[in-house]
């Protein structure tokens, strides 16, 4: 468990002020909103943007946050690269 209980009893779910149930390490619930917030390197994301709905999570797709972090990335780079002239600049 690499969440401080003491931590985890100050979270609260940031739509609903409900309180939140650890999923392993990777993430935690909120029962009401039936949303689990991820857990990026042992640091809870707290955003209502960010929250995985708990049908998605639980059939594997708890990924989604961290796999759109780098989609963004890899569209900057394409945007990047798709400036007329940079490759033969270069
Ligand atoms: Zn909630």
């Amino acid at each position: 468990m690499s969440l401080d209980s003491a931590l985890l009893q100050l979270l609260v779910c940031p739509v609903c002020r409900g309180s939140l149930e650890p999923m392993g390490d990777e993430g935690l619930a909120c029962a009401a909103c039936a949303k689990v917030y991820p857990i990026f390197e042992d640091i809870p994301v707290m955003l209502a943007e960010e929250a995985v709905p708990l049908a998605a999570w639980q059939s594997g797709k708890r990924q989604s946050a961290r796999s759109r972090l780098s989609g963004l990335g890899q569209a900057a780079r394409a945007a990047d690269t798709a400036v007329p002239g940079n490759d033969e600049a270069r």
